[in-house]
């Protein structure tokens, strides 16, 4: 407190005069003079003085507070080498929005004063697009801004209101200081326009006659969660001619209807703020003076209730969108990005708050007093708040540097996801900590005692359906939980197979894990694994007699090659290497799935997942070999003994199923099986007693691994991937569009 104090003393007039960049680099001059030995001196001083002083980037930054607050109030070094083309900057200030590349580039200890993307709330039509996504799903809750239209989209929705509403205000997509702003009740003849159309609040609340509206400021302070404070102070801005209801004669009376600073300022009328002692007079006052005013006419703690929950809400809407643009997901404390909004606030006749617009690149032009006082102060605790200092960089690069050493030593860094949250959670109480204590002018409002979850929730369901992740997901979703609880359920089926067969001393076992994962992406397929001897056993007229020998295996792979909708690939085996996999594969000792339809209980899918071998049996049709009815029979007696429940059910599409009943290949694969048990019913009855450890082995470390090392979905799923219809929307243009803002404006 005391130092801020201190800072509070150095007066601020709107004008600063930097003297330049201090140069420590070696100019070219006395590079050329200069000895080796001299050149190493300079560097090694140029980087301790960088050590000493954080070093702020403002090359492109206009604003003479920005630099006042970075090099007079915080002793940063200033730096004017464009930011994106160095990366010797601790905290950059820019006036314009960051990409998403930008923030990736940064290091851990660097912060910036944008979060990439913040153009969905800073663009008329994006506010206008989200917050009607809300509010369809909580009409009462989203109410907090005129009625928006998008045009030509929403011409026909708007069409209705035609004649319902006296008057709309008509505003280019993207502009601002009032630019190219009208109001008008002919809808037609901008139909076909790109515009944002909004019902004209023709009742606003007056103060001497006058229309005003209040600029807020926000401080976005993270956004994985979100992170909000509200700057006490702020400013009121007033038209500078008496309002009347817009009607023929005065629509086009801007400095009636609209209160942009840029628009009254040129009014021979307008009465500008001289001293910072007297912050309640003239057409800019501060938030507060009008706060005073007002709190004797209503509840001043009501209305302020009510902005800072149409604040939240508004954030709450985007929330998911910004997260995705956060490129930096690791940075636990959250805290590379803020960043400063301009709230624009209407408050009409019944002390009811409506957003006009947020602003991501607010003016922090210091022509008044009042304006100086206000952003110089604003400037000052965002960055006290933010914790922008020499210590914390400090301290994240030795942690850096440390985590650098061990991954030369080869100890394991990547962390597990319960790891990274609880990173997380500790990371945002000690953020919790240290701003409650540095504050400022600056008031917390999120998180806080009331709950915004649903508002987020369906804003993520809203982003996930926009670019196509909700299907991702639940494909992810599907296999990550039938992949848990098959893992526990492997491992005890694993046992029971392995205790039944004479597998028993074979140490190559299947990792249930891994066996699962494949399982698992079979839907409502009843299925039941069997160790192949055990099964065989089982399969054959005396299941109690002991497996003594396997059959050849047949070299199905070459057919199953072919087969197009026999392929299952997975997302999860992709990144593994193939080539590994197969001799993975080739180890382990054969098992066989019995898969049952349930929902047709149609047919009988036999698959060796292993050896990729595959065939469906109808159910319904006759079977003519003998051995095959016996599979049917005893696979069937199965599902209702002991192994039912090792059982587990999963969804096939009936289009997969009948195009695999069909396919030819699946014909083949049939009739390889099926010679298979022939083949095996031979040898029994020549009853070889050769070692069925060595030949079970042998042959299938002979076989060839499949080329195709990709494993687990049936085409099925890429099918509900990528339907012929489905069409995952294209990123928005508007992710290209991120320089749109020239002009900064109060
Ligand atoms: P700009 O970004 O160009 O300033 P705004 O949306 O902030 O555009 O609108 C400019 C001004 O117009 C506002 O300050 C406000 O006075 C007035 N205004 C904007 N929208 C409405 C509205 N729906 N009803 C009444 N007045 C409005």
């Amino acid at each position: 407190m005391q130092q801020q104090n201190e800072k509070n003393e150095i007066p601020f007039n709107g004008e600063f005069e930097d003297s330049e960049e201090e140069s420590d680099e070696v100019s070219e001059e006395d590079s050329e003079d200069d000895s080796l030995q001299n050149k190493r001196k300079r560097k090694r001083r140029q980087l301790v003085n960088n050590n000493k002083r954080l070093i702020m980037n403002v090359s492109d930054t206009q604003y003479a507070a920005v630099k006042f607050v970075g090099k007079i109030l915080n002793k940063f070094k200033l730096q004017y080498t464009p930011y994106q083309e160095t990366q010797v900057w601790d905290f950059c200030w820019t006036d314009n929005a960051v990409l998403p590349e930008t923030l990736a580039r940064m290091q851990s200890h660097q912060r910036i004063n944008h979060f990439p993307g913040m153009y969905c709330i800073a663009r008329k039509n994006y506010l206008g697009k989200n917050l009607n996504k809300m509010a369809k799903q909580f009409p009462s809750e989203f109410d907090f801004y005129p009625k928006t239209w998008m045009l030509p989209s929403d011409i026909s929705d708007l069409r209705q209101y035609i004649g319902k509403i006296k008057y709309f205000i008509v505003k280019p997509e993207a502009s601002c200081q009032g630019r190219g702003i009208f109001l008008t009740k002919q809808i037609e003849s901008i139909a076909s326009e790109h515009c944002v159309v909004q019902r004209y609040l023709h009742k606003p609340l007056l103060i001497d006659g006058l229309k005003f509206d209040f600029r807020m400021y926000v401080l976005l302070a993270g956004c994985d969660p979100l992170r909000i404070y509200l700057f006490k102070e702020g400013l009121a801005r007033f038209a500078t001619q008496p309002y009347q209801q817009p009607n023929q004669m005065n629509a086009e009376e801007m400095c009636m209807h609209l209160t942009n600073y840029a628009i009254n300022k040129d009014n021979p009328n307008f009465v500008f703020n001289t001293d910072e002692k007297q912050l309640d007079i003239g057409h800019k006052r501060s938030l507060s003076s009008v706060f005073k005013l007002l709190s004797q006419q209503t509840n001043i703690d009501e209305l302020m209730a009510k902005i800072k929950d149409l604040i939240i809400k508004t954030f709450c809407s985007v929330q998911p969108f910004l997260q995705s643009n956060y490129t930096q997901p690791d940075n636990y404390a959250n805290n590379m990005c803020f960043e400063i909004l301009g709230f624009d606030i209407l408050i009409d006749n019944t002390y009811k708050p409506y957003l006009l617009e947020v602003n991501h690149t607010p003016s922090f032009t210091a022509d008044t007093p009042l304006d100086a006082l206000i952003k110089k102060n604003l400037i000052r605790d965002t960055i006290t708040l933010m914790n922008i200092n020499l210590k914390v960089k400090n301290e994240l690069q030795q942690l850096q540097k440390e985590q650098m050493q061990k991954r030369v030593f080869g100890k394991k860094l990547k962390l597990s996801n319960e790891e990274k949250k609880s990173l997380k959670i500790q990371a945002q109480i000690e953020r919790e900590q240290y701003e409650s204590q540095h504050l400022g002018n600056f008031e917390k409002i999120y998180p806080c005692d009331k709950s915004y979850d649903e508002y987020l929730q369906h804003a993520q369901k809203i982003y996930e359906e926009w670019t196509g992740a909700n299907i991702r997901r639940n494909i992810k979703k599907d296999n990550f939980t039938e992949r848990d609880k098959l893992t526990q359920q492997r491992q005890i089926q694993h046992s029971i197979t392995i205790q039944g067969s004479v597998d028993s001393n074979n140490k190559q076992q299947v990792d249930p894990a891994k066996s699962s994962n494949r399982k698992s992406l079979y839907k409502n397929v009843l299925i039941k694994k069997e160790n192949k001897s055990n099964f065989i056993n089982k399969v054959f007229s005396n299941p109690q007699k002991s497996m003594t020998e396997l059959p050849q295996q047949q070299p199905l792979e070459q057919k199953l090659q072919d087969r197009d909708d026999n392929e299952i690939a997975s997302e999860d085996f992709q990144s593994t290497s193939k080539y590994q996999d197969n001799i993975e594969r080739a180890k382990r000792p054969p098992s066989f799935y019995v898969m049952k339809s349930i929902k047709q209980n149609q047919e009988l899918q036999l698959v060796d997942f292993f050896n990729y071998k595959r065939i469906s049996i109808p159910e319904t049709s006759p079977q003519s070999q003998p051995n095959t009815q016996q599979v049917l029979q005893i696979s069937q007696q199965q599902q209702f003994k002991s192994v039912t429940q090792l059982a587990r059910k999963f969804s096939i599409r009936k289009s997969n199923k009948s195009k695999l009943k069909s396919s030819e290949s699946d014909q083949e694969a049939k009739k390889d099986l099926i010679q298979a048990f022939n083949q095996y019913s031979q040898i029994q009855q020549q009853q070889q007693q050769s070692s069925f450890f060595q030949s079970q082995q042998q042959n299938f470390l002979n076989q060839q691994p499949l080329q195709n090392g990709s494993f687990v979905k049936p085409k099925v799923f890429n099918l509900k991937l990528q339907p012929p219809h489905f069409k995952i929307p294209p990123f928005p243009i508007l992710m290209q569009q991120q320089n749109y803002y020239k002009f900064r404006y109060d």
